[in-house]
């Protein structure tokens, strides 16, 4: 077991997909960053990726095909998070007054 789902605090994390991502930042430079989407049992119920995990086991080589196919078609719906733009300005902030 990966863990409990920080969403519904129940769960189990079934997988964790991590997507690399790029986003620019306010001097215009680039930054590179990796964003965790969870698998959670509970709240990914209805995903079709979650069928793959019931009996909490490896996955059948029978089924890896499927779950390939299932696990790209989930990573193309995920978005990575947008970074927090009120929190890094206030960090900002912070250290333009010294408080950091
Ligand atoms: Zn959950």
């Amino acid at each position: 077991m990966i863990g409990v789902c920080p969403r519904c605090r129940v769960g189990e994390v079934l997988a964790i997909l991590r997507l690399p991502h790029t986003w620019t930042n306010a001097s215009g430079g680039r930054v590179r960053g990796v964003s965790e989407v969870l698998l959670c049992a509970r709240c990914d119920a209805d995903d079709p990726v979650t069928r793959h995990f019931p009996a909490h086991g490896p996955v059948r080589p029978q089924d890896a095909d499927r779950l390939a196919r299932d696990l790209l078609r989930r990573l193309a719906r995920a978005r990575p998070p947008k970074p927090d733009e009120d929190a890094l300005k206030a960090e900002t902030e912070a250290w333009y007054r010294g408080d950091l």
